[in-house]
This record gives structure tokens, sequence and C-alpha cells, in this order.
């Protein structure tokens, strides 16, 4: 393993989308992933009934009053990452993305796996390596 400026622990959606954001940004980028095969957006295969509900389509505002439980804990992520963001940063990746009933929005596809792929394909162009391996402590100096 070379010399990472960023060592990211699991590789879910944030996870992937945190070692794009920073790769994008010229740091070198590792992602540790625990699940057997070290294997990125394993769990998003199953969202939105394996369709993935990408964001809702409705401003920062709209978002943070529809945050069941302590929304404004998101204002900040949300203000850096808004809805209109999350869908430009997709469809960039070539995803095409429909808005369905209550502001959903889904791939066109019909399909979490385009969502995957697409993160996948972003971690793989930008040279962010997959270390399978589960992270067991934080040392924080
Ligand atoms: C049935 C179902 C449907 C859902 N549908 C939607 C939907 O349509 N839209 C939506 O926005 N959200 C949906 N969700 C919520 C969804 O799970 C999250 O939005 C998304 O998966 C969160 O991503 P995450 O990266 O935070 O966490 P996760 O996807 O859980 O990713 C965390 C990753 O970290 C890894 N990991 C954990 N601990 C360690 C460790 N110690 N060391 C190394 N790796 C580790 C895990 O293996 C995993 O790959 C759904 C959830 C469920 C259960």
């Amino acid at each position: 393993m070379s010399t990472l400026d960023c060592l990211i622990a699991g590789g879910g959606a944030a996870g992937c989308y945190a070692a794009i954001t920073a790769a994008r940004r010229g740091r070198r980028v590792g992602i540790v992933e625990h699940n057997p095969k070290g294997e990125l957006g394993k769990k998003l295969r199953i969202t939105g009934k394996g369709r993935c509900n990408v964001t809702n389509n409705c401003d920062r505002d709209t978002l943070l009053a529809n945050t069941p439980r302590n929304g404004r804990f998101l204002y900040s992520a949300f203000s850096a990452c808004s809805p209109a963001d999350v869908m430009e940063f997709f469809e960039a990746l070539g995803v095409r993305l429909k808005t369905e009933r209550g502001n959903r929005v889904f791939p066109v596809s019909d399909s979490a796996g385009e969502i995957v792929s697409a993160l996948r394909q972003e971690c793989r162009r930008l040279g962010v390596q997959v270390i399978p391996g589960q992270v067991t402590d934080l040392l924080l100096e």
C-alpha cells in the first residue's frame, strides 16, 4: 500500500462519496471495507427496494423541515451538499435520474446497481484504493 493522505472507514454510500470528493481534490485515498470481499456499496443494492431512492428533489430547507428528529444536526451537511448537488453528482457520472411522487429521485433505470456501479467506477478512475479489512480503532493525536 502506498502512502495515503486519507483513510476512510467503510465503503458504503457515505464512504464512497467522501473518497471521491477527497480524491477529486488531489488526495491519495483509501477505503477500508470489512465485508468479506471488500465490496463497495454492497448495502446500496437493496435500498429503495432495489431502485435506490437517491435523494429528494427539493431545497435544503424543505429537506430539513421533513427530517424527523433533530434535523438541525444536518444543517451544515445539507448546506455543503444539497439535493441538487447530489443529483448533479450522479448525472455527471452518467446516471440519468427521474423524480417521482413525493419528490423522490430514482435512477431512470430503476436499478440501485447503476448507482453502485457509478460510485465504484469513479473510485477506480480516481485511483481510490480499496483495502479489505475492519477498522477496530481510531488513534486521535
Ligand atoms: C432496506 C433498506 C432500504 C433503504 N433504502 C434507502 C433509500 O432508498 N435511499 C436512502 O437514501 N437510504 C436508504 N436506506 C438507508 C441506507 O442504508 C443509507 O442511506 C445508506 O446505505 C447509508 O450509507 P452509509 O455509507 O452511511 O452506510 P452503509 O451503507 O451501511 O455503509 C457502511 C459501510 O461501512 C462498512 N463498515 C462498517 N463498519 C466498518 C468497520 N469497522 N471497518 C470497515 N468497514 C466497516 C460496512 O460494511 C458498509 O459497507 C435504506 C436502508 C435499508 C435497510
